[in-house]
């Protein structure tokens, strides 16, 4: 299975986050270098709608910057750490589906500008060549079919790269597919987790095809899911990475949500090992410049940087994201929720993009249930928790497979791709900095 991607809030680098409704003052402090977390400074707010919402959004939903959309349930992989049900399922996106899609969102008054449409959940590219060629047409035409929309839709796939051969990087070339790989370091890591369903090892072929895009000079950033395996090596996850050729990295962590139902960060003694782990990333990246990039710190560095905060996060925000499932069905919020069923809510699923307009999906009581519980939980962080700027108030999905419900606080997903990471970045830029320990 491939590693889900994750935007906000671990990668903090949308300062342009905070909500129309918010003025500077009303933004939690968050740290700047010398300051250590809640440190008081100016902070950088910048409207997500800076003419004001459209016609028909007078809640200031959106602006959607990802539709992603599930070509196929089916996966390769059958990753022990996956979240996703149905990995087995060979069920396609059919195109008149695609385009009912792109209609519902190009038609919503929720769209701001330029968005990305990520391919994902499943393996993308099981699906053929043919299927993104005649996509990428289908793009096209829905842009023509609603010509007062002056955007680009960009696309980007978030693949295992077992199969990408030079066809495939043809492929992504001709229709402008931006590529994200997950890869979880060397072989003796990354083949723990990312097996077949007969057991067999996954590393070699997606090195292959990591060749296969360098041969090509296609640009792709890689996703790696830390597992408490990972925290023991540091330094062998940095040179394998650099020694590859691989300059833009991005961690995720393991997560206990879905089918995945225990992590193995939740063991003792975890924290304090991705303490440890990060630390020394940290030294290796100071003394290796210019060698990779990792979102994770360069987040954080950039909002120390600039003095800028962010106060939501596309995960917790209406309409940052719309998620559609290979049968149509639709979601705002995390990707993660539109897979799983729940006793609490029974499914997340907020509408059909075959007869439901975004608008009228709005509407729901089950959508308004999950946006109020979630500002709720916003809210109750801002007011909490001293990272709030850094973070927006996390994601909902983590903060329902912890706490059962959405208006919570702390999770454990957020102490590590939060908390954790900014002590120790901020420890780090005190220290370049010849300034005492906060
Ligand atoms: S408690 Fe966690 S989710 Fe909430 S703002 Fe703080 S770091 Fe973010």
């Amino acid at each position: 299975m491939t590693a889900p991607p994750r935007r906000e809030p671990d990668a903090p680098v949308a300062a342009s986050a905070p909500s129309q409704a918010l003025t500077t003052a009303e933004v939690a402090p968050a740290p700047s270098p010398g300051a250590g977390p809640g440190g008081v400074s100016p902070v950088a707010v910048r409207p997500l709608w800076p003419e004001g919402p459209p016609p028909g959004n007078p809640e200031g939903y959106g602006p959607v910057e990802l539709l992603v959309i599930q070509p196929t349930p089916f996966c390769n992989l059958d990753c022990d750490y996956c979240y996703l049900p149905s990995r087995d399922d060979r069920q396609r996106l059919a195109m008149a589906t695609l385009d009912a899609a792109l209609d519902r969102v190009l038609e919503s008054p929720y769209v701001g500008g330029d968005f990305t449409l990520l391919w994902h959940a499943g393996e993308p590219l099981t699906l053929p060549i043919a299927f993104y060629d005649a996509a990428s047409a289908r793009i096209a035409a829905a842009l023509e079919r609603h010509p007062s929309r002056q955007l680009t839709i960009h696309q980007s796939v978030q693949t295992n790269a077992m199969v990408i051969n030079d066809a495939w990087c043809d492929c992504f070339v001709r229709n402008r597919i931006h590529v994200g790989v997950s890869l979880d370091g060397p072989a003796f890591l990354h083949d723990r987790h990312r097996r077949t369903r007969t057991g067999l090892p996954s590393h070699a072929a997606t090195m292959r095809g990591i060749a296969a895009l360098q041969r090509h000079a296609i640009h792709f950033q890689v996703i790696c899911v830390l597992t408490e395996e990972a925290l023991h090596h540091p330094d062998e996850l940095f040179h394998f990475f650099v020694d590859h050729g691989i300059h833009d990295l991005a961690f995720n962590m393991e997560e206990t949500e879905g089918e995945n139902l225990e992590s193995t960060l939740s063991r003792p003694h975890s924290e304090a090992l991705y303490t440890s782990f990060l630390q020394r990333f940290w030294q290796l990246w100071i003394e290796n410049p210019s060698q990779l990039r990792l979102r994770e710190f360069e987040g954080i560095c950039d909002l120390a940087d600039t003095d800028s905060r962010i106060d939501h996060t596309d995960m917790n925000h209406p309409f940052a994201i719309v998620n559609v499932d290979a049968s149509g069905r639709l979601s705002s919020f995390d990707p993660e929720l539109l897979a799983v069923r729940t006793d609490e809510y029974g499914d997340f699923v907020l509408g059909d993009v075959h007869h439901d307009s975004l608008s009228a999906v709005a509407a729901t009581a089950k959508f308004r249930r999950i946006a109020r519980e979630l500002r709720a939980g916003i809210e109750r962080c801002r007011a909490e928790c001293d990272y709030f700027g850094l973070c927006g108030g996390g994601a909902g999905s983590n903060k329902y497979w912890e706490h059962r419900r959405f208006d919570g606080t702390e999770t454990q997903a957020c102490r590590y791709r939060i908390k954790l990471t900014s002590d120790v970045v901020l420890s780090g830029l005190e220290a370049m900095l010849g300034l005492p320990a906060a």
